[in-house]
């Protein structure tokens, strides 16, 4: 339902629990974030209201400067903390907004090859097939381009992974992804209001691309996988 992401200069989890907060009004079922801790993906996740991730993030701190967070409305899976998102694999976590239309084939077919899932959400499917193919060596890039055209649906997508301090992937179909561009710090927002109070800097995913996130900013990719420029505007919000 609402997705943050931020390739920060330090801790992120407060920033993104602040993002988070302001897409509250969309309603959600539960919450989660994932942080790198020395290269090591983290998660913390709580049913209910971001004030139980908050409880769960004061006895176990996270302090990565790189995450991505997520509030859930369940569609596919009940809404308990296993199937809160982010949903991770040792080697990646992911955040999504929307649908996976096709999850059950492909879930079928994954789980015929000898994946086992822990969740009932549509979601885990995703985290699967790019952790699939980065367990084929291929990098994180072209492990999101080689698994984005498998998908059918209306969804947003962003994609922290373990052992890359340094980058977040974004990918919008059918479902709005805004990047914000701060000071040393870029940002992911299902919506960007959601990014007011670091930036108003933005610029809005066309339909289909797919974004590299780094510190000094940010390159898109159309579905055909060639850069593109896309517009930065001024967002006039209050933070
Ligand atoms: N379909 C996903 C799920 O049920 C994402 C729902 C959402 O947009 O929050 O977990």
């Amino acid at each position: 339902c609402g997705i943050v992401g931020i390739v920060g200069r330090e801790a992120v989890a407060g920033q993104v629990i602040d993002a988070l907060r302001r897409l509250e009004y969309r309603g959600y079922d539960s919450a989660g974030i994932a942080t790198l801790e020395g290269g090591r993906l983290e998660r913390r996740r709580a049913e209910g209201k971001l004030t139980n991730l908050q409880l769960k993030l004061l006895q176990n701190p996270l302090s990565g400067a790189i995450g991505i967070g997520h509030t859930r409305w369940a569609t596919h899976g009940r809404p308990n903390e296993t199937n809160a998102h982010p949903h991770a694999t040792a080697r990646l976590a992911v955040v999504h907004n929307g649908i996976i239309e096709n999850f059950r084939e492909l879930k079928a077919e994954l789980e015929a090859q000898g994946c086992v899932f822990e969740t009932e959400t549509d979601t885990e499917v995703v985290a699967q097939l790019v952790s699939r193919q980065l367990d084929q060596q291929m990098t994180p890039q072209a492990a999101v381009a080689a698994t984005l055209p498998r998908l059918r649906g209306a969804f947003a997508l962003a994609f922290l992974f373990a052992g890359e301090e340094d980058f977040l992937i974004g990918a919008r179909h059918g479902a709005p992804l805004a990047i914000g561009f701060g000071d040393g710090e870029t940002y992911l927002g299902s919506d960007a209001l959601a990014l007011a109070p670091f930036t108003d800097e933005i610029t809005y995913l066309d339909e289909g691309d797919w974004a590299i996130l780094t510190r000094a900013g940010a390159e898109i990719r159309d579905q055909a996988g060639t850069i593109v420029a896309r517009p930065r505007q001024k967002i006039a919000t209050q933070a």
